[in-house]
C-alpha cells in the first residue's frame, strides 16, 4: 500500500516537473497567435487552441495520400505562425546582422543598394557574424568608404585584405571587382532592379537576386530560398524537394506541392527568409536539429526526440501502468498528457 502511494507520488511528481512548465510556456507563447489555418483566437481561447494545434495535423489516409499532392499541409500555416511567434522572442544572428542591415544609415540611396548588394555577395557559405565584420572593414578601410565608384578605385589586396575572412573570399573579389565595373558601365552606377539584371552579375544566384530585389528596392517577385529555407520547408513536408536545390524549393514553375512560390500566399515571401534562417540557426540545425526545444515538434514529421525525453515519456506511462492498473482511463489520458505536450522548452 505505502509502496503504491510512493508510486502516485512519484508520478503526479514527474507531470508536474517535466509537463506542466513547459506547457505553460506554450501556451503563453501561443496567446497572440492560436491558430485554426482561418481562424485566430483570441488569448482567452488559448487551451483550446492549443490543443487544436497539437492535432491539427491530418492523420494519413488512402483518401488525402493522393490528395496530399494537390497543396502542402492543412497545417502550415498553424507551423508557421507558432514559430513566428517563437521567432520574436527566440533570436538569432540574422536579427542583427542580417544583409539588409549592413548598410550604413549615412549614405544616399544609391550607394546604400550597393551596399545591400555587396553584403549578399559576401554571406554566401559565411556566418552572418563573419559577413558583417567584413563589411565593417570594408565601410572603414576602403578610402573614402564603401561606394562604386571607391571599390572601382581600390587596390584589389586591399579589398582581399578586407573580407579575407569571408568563404570563398578570394574568388569574391573577383566578383565584387568585376561587379563594380558592370555596374558602372551598364547601370549608371546603380544596381540592376530586375532579377534578370542581377543574376546577370558574377557570384549572383537566384537567393541573392530575389533578397536584393526586396531589401533595395522593395520588389517582392520571388522567395530568397537559402539551404536553411530549403533544409526546413523539406523538415516540416511543406515542399518534397530534398533531393533537389533551393532553387528547386522556390520555383513556381514546378508542381504545386513542391515548392514554395507555388502556394505560399505572396505576403509571406519576403519575411520567410529571416524567420526560417533565424529558426535554422538556433533550432533547426543541419545538423543536430534541438527537436526537444522546438515549438512545433508535436506538428513536425521530421521530429526526432533524444532518448532522455523517451524515457521521461516512458518513466511517467510505466509509473502510471505500476499506479493503478485497474484505471485503465486514467492511465490513457496521463499516457496522452505526456505524448503530447510539447515536452522540450
Ligand atoms: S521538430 Fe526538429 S526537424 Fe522539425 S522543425 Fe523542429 S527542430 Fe526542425
Amino acid at each position: 500500500m505505502a509502496g503504491r502511494r510512493q508510486s502516485s507520488r512519484l508520478s503526479k511528481q514527474t507531470l508536474s516537473t517535466v509537463s506542466e512548465p513547459k506547457l505553460k510556456i506554450k501556451r503563453e507563447l501561443l496567446s497572440n497567435y492560436a491558430y485554426n489555418d482561418n481562424q485566430v483566437h483570441s488569448a482567452s481561447h488559448v487551451s483550446e487552441s492549443a490543443q487544436v494545434i497539437k492535432h491539427s495535423r491530418p492523420k494519413s489516409t488512402k483518401a488525402n495520400k493522393s490528395t496530399n499532392l494537390a497543396g502542402p499541409p492543412n497545417d502550415w500555416k498553424t507551423v508557421y505562425e507558432v514559430i513566428k511567434e517563437y521567432r520574436k522572442i527566440a533570436l538569432a544572428p540574422v536579427d542583427t546582422m542580417g544583409c539588409e542591415r549592413l548598410s550604413e544609415e549615412t549614405v544616399d540611396e544609391k550607394t546604400s543598394r550597393y551596399q545591400t548588394l555587396t553584403s549578399l555577395m559576401l554571406s554566401s557559405q559565411t556566418k552572418d557574424a563573419i559577413t558583417a565584420a567584413a563589411m565593417r572593414n570594408l565601410q572603414l578601410k576602403i578610402p573614402g568608404g564603401l561606394t562604386l565608384d571607391n571599390v572601382i578605385a581600390c587596390d584589389k589586396d586591399l579589398l582581399h585584405e578586407c573580407i579575407k575572412s569571408v568563404g570563398f573570399h578570394t574568388r569574391k573579389t573577383d566578383y565584387i571587382k568585376a561587379t563594380a565595373a558592370i555596374l558602372k558601365e551598364k547601370y549608371n552606377g546603380d544596381i540592376p532592379d530586375t532579377i534578370e539584371g542581377l543574376i546577370s552579375l558574377p557570384g549572383v544566384g537566384p537567393k541573392m537576386g530575389y533578397l536584393t530585389l526586396q531589401c533595395a528596392w522593395d520588389k517582392n517577385i520571388g522567395i530568397g530560398v537559402d539551404v536553411h529555407v530549403h533544409r526546413i520547408s523539406n523538415r516540416l513536408g511543406w515542399v518534397k524537394t530534398v533531393n533537389g536545390s533551393p532553387e528547386d524549393t522556390r520555383k513556381a514553375c514546378i508542381a504545386y506541392f513542391e515548392a514554395l512560390e507555388a502556394w505560399l500566399p505572396k505576403e509571406y515571401w519576403k519575411e520567410i527568409n529571416p524567420l526560417l534562417v533565424g529558426f535554422g540557426q538556433i533550432t533547426c540545425l543541419p545538423r543536430g536539429p534541438r527537436c526537444n526545444a522546438c515549438p512545433v515538434n508535436d506538428l513536425c514529421p521530421s521530429a526526432k526526440l533524444t532518448s532522455t525525453i523517451k524515457k521521461q515519456r516512458l518513466s511517467v506511462t510505466v509509473q502510471e501502468s505500476l499506479d493503478d492498473k485497474s484505471d485503465t482511463s486514467k492511465k490513457v489520458v496521463k499516457q496522452e498528457e505526456a505524448t503530447t505536450d510539447p515536452l522540450s522548452w
